[in-house]
């Protein structure tokens, strides 16, 4: 089996000095793509991602740029482009959440959540696809959440955009199919990070009695999920909204 199936391939993952962004980074490293590591105020969480690609004989780079900003989407794929060759894989990972019940959720709240987990990822896309429509090649990746497949209470915003995602992900998978570009959602369950450590002990212990494989997912499993769909095997899958959860959505 080719141990580096994404060798010559260059990726972009946001928000990938932690978390799910970091483990995707890794492993589309570990499988031989030159990788932009995008962070925003974790530089050190983005050197040691780097240092680990680099450790392990693979490319990368990183790119700060707060996603909050409109004019960050493009710093990412001109950079990455610049310094690694071209752009074939982007990873729309970055998010936050500002979770309150809707009647509690302030306009700033609302605007924060849409600007990262939605717009940012459109513009990215948007920037991206016109080097991967010219070369009639391309894979974009958006995570969402289950949490935009089924609904949380507590999350309208955070729902919204990660639902927001997945209709961006499937329009765009109809806009550009013609040029053998896939545009696929990923929408993770509850995945141990520094996203769900905030929830607490207890909170967790409840929600893991309902997933059906009875644990949390780590960021490893979503990011083999990133990996899989980046990789040549993957190339007629499109439009599609893999859950990695447990089974919490079924
Ligand atoms: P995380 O907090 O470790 O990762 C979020 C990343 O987004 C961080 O690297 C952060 O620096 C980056 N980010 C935040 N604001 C940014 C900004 N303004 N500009 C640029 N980057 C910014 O948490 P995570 O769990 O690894 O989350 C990664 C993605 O997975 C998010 O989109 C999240 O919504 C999604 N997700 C997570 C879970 C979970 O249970 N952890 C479940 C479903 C979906």
């Amino acid at each position: 089996m080719n141990s580096q199936p994404l060798a010559g391939r260059v990726a972009l993952v946001t928000g990938a000095s932690s978390g799910i962004g970091s483990a995707c980074a890794l492993a589309l490293a570990d499988a031989g793509a030159a990788v932009a590591v995008g962070f925003s105020a974790n530089r050190s969480g983005a050197d040691d991602v780097v240092a680990r690609i680099l450790e392990r004989g693979g490319a990368a780079t990183t790119i700060g740029a707060d996603l909050s900003d409109p004019a960050a989407a493009i710093t990412l794929v001109d950079t990455t482009v610049k310094e690694l060759g071209g752009i074939d894989i982007v990873v729309n990972n970055a998010g936050i959440t500002r979770d309150n019940l809707a009647v509690r959720i302030t306009d700033a709240d609302w605007d924060a959540v849409i600007a990262v987990d939605l717009s940012a990822a459109f513009r990215i896309c948007r920037a991206a696809l016109r080097p991967m429509l010219r070369r009639r090649d391309g894979r974009i990746i958006n995570i969402s959440s289950i949490a935009g497949v089924v609904g949380n209470p507590g999350q309208a915003n955070y729902s919204a955009a990660k639902a927001g995602l997945i209709g961006l992900t499937k329009s765009l998978c109809r806009e550009v199919g013609s040029r053998a570009i896939t545009v696929n959602a990923v929408a993770p369950g509850f995945i141990a990070t520094e996203m769900t450590k905030v929830l607490g002990d207890e909170l967790l212990a409840a929600v893991t009695a309902t997933i059906p494989l009875r644990r949390i997912g780590t960021a490893e499993e979503v990011a083999a999920a990133v990996r899989f769909l980046a990789l040549p095997e993957a190339a007629y899958i499109t439009g599609h909204v893999l859950h990695v959860d447990g089974g919490l959505a079924a």
